[in-house]
């Protein structure tokens, strides 16, 4: 038996001051571990495929920030490029070459994106865009998925996913009705729901919002014929189907979703891998529509910060690692390696398990599956996940502190961290 008990003593004592100093002790709600228990383990530093915690432990990590450390952390070349740029400052709120290549890359890498727009993070992406279609189609109506997570806006915080769906709450307090009656949902996978609500509101709805592989319910992968089917139904109804690619940008290929399952959107929402580990975010497409965002047009929206050299510079060095030869071709490797041994050792321990990977983007389910939504996630033993969750941290390895996020690797992640993480699952699934 290995010595499984950890000292996280700094890490109870910073965890109980930050009580009294933010709301839960955190400034984003999963990161509290309210629905696996335990207490979170406080960061000192991160580096590649590892974390450090404020008592010296170390861990395999795979949240990598939630998504941006695609690269591992604190990648040598991208803190280099960061030093370079912070020697001329950090925000000029004029224009910036660094805009034009990232821009550039951006435009080049994803298939529906002709002219883009930087913010500062996901959230202001999915807000932007959405007043985006709901400017160019005249219509107020949009439909969304239950579980899909589009940030914290007001009109998206129904039937939403990531934190949302962890702490069990309903649509948040503070949203007035009168935001949210223009959002209506359907079950993910449910094309005949979708069609039903198009029907049912003729000529209203502006657009489709949806995550083309869910990470924010867990991970959940579309059904053949979803997203095309979503494709032709929006053409059909004069309405704009939008990806947020927030997560699976640059993470489930290199141009996204859309380029791994042959579907274009009018428009794509990015952020996460964009940044590099900085804040950003980004919307772009068709440049008929977004010709209309101010000052081309007028639908307006702005950012003091947006598009800073340092966030464009942490952006444009990590687009630079991913065109790497054979990189995608790792990642979809040692996530396989993960996401396959994970399943047959709960199979050999008894645990019923489901789940899968695409690229560097995985999920595993305490359920018999197979899971095609919400409802068939929300199913899952979040008892069970909670127990793995720790014993898994005990054992050196952080896996996201809820059964409804997706997990994600980087190429600093060996075969030897994915091995030492498959023998540390073993020996937590044979005691759940
Ligand atoms: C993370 C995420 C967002 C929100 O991005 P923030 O940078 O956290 O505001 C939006 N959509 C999806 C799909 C995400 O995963």
């Amino acid at each position: 038996m290995v010595n499984t008990s950890i000292k996280t003593t700094k890490s109870q004592e910073i965890f109980a001051a930050a009580q009294n100093l933010m709301p839960g002790g955190v400034s984003s709600p999963v990161r509290a571990f309210k629905s696996v228990g335990g207490q979170p383990i406080v960061f000192d530093r991160v580096k590649g495929a590892y974390i450090w915690d404020v008592d010296g432990n170390q861990y395999i990590d795979y949240v990598g920030t939630w998504g941006p450390a695609i690269c591992g952390h604190a990648h040598p070349e991208v803190i280099a490029a960061l030093q370079a740029a912070l020697e001329k400052g950090t925000s000029f709120g004029a224009p910036c070459a660094l805009e034009n290549v990232l821009a550039e890359m951006v435009i080049a890498a994803v298939p529906s994106i002709e002219m883009v727009r930087f913010v500062n993070s996901g959230t202001e992406a999915c807000m932007a865009v959405l007043r985006l279609i709901r400017a160019f189609t005249k219509r107020e109506k949009v439909i969304k998925f239950e579980g899909c997570y589009h940030g914290h806006a007001d009109m998206f915080l129904v039937k939403a996913g990531s934190g949302v769906a962890t702490l069990g709450l309903p649509d948040s307090p503070g949203v007035p009705k009168s935001v949210t009656s223009n959002t209506l949902t359907a079950p993910y996978n449910d094309l005949s729901a979708v069609k039903a609500l198009f029907e049912a509101n003729p000529d209203e709805i502006a657009g489709v919002i949806l995550e083309p592989v869910v990470g924010n319910a867990g991970f959940i992968t579309p059904d053949t014929g979803f997203l095309q089917g979503l494709r032709e139904l929006t053409k059909e109804h004069g309405a704009l189907l939008v990806f947020d690619e927030v997560m699976t940008g640059f993470r489930i290929a290199y141009g996204g979703a859309q380029e791994k399952f042959g579907v274009t959107p009018d428009l794509t929402t990015l952020g996460k891998i964009i940044g590099g580990g900085l804040p950003v975010g980004a919307y772009g497409g068709r440049q008929d529509i977004m010709s209309m965002v101010a000052p081309a047009g007028p639908m307006y929206q702005a950012g003091t910060l947006s598009g800073n050299p340092l966030a464009m510079t942490a952006g444009i060095k990590t687009l630079e690692l991913l065109q790497k030869p054979g990189t995608y071709e790792y990642l979809d490797k040692i996530t396989k390696q993960l996401a396959d041994g994970l399943l047959v050792i709960a199979k050999e321990t008894g645990n019923e398990a489901c789940g899968g990977q695409i690229s560097a983007m995985f999920g595993m389910f305490f359920a018999p599956g197979p899971v095609h939504n919400y409802e068939d996630a929300k199913k899952a033993d979040a008892n069970k996940f909670g127990r793995f969750h720790r014993g898994m941290l005990e054992r050196g390895v952080y896996l996201a502190p809820s059964q409804f996020e997706a997990g994600f690797t980087s190429f600093a992640h060996t075969e030897a961290d994915i091995e030492k993480t498959l023998q540390a699952a073993r020996e937590v699934m044979s005691s759940l």
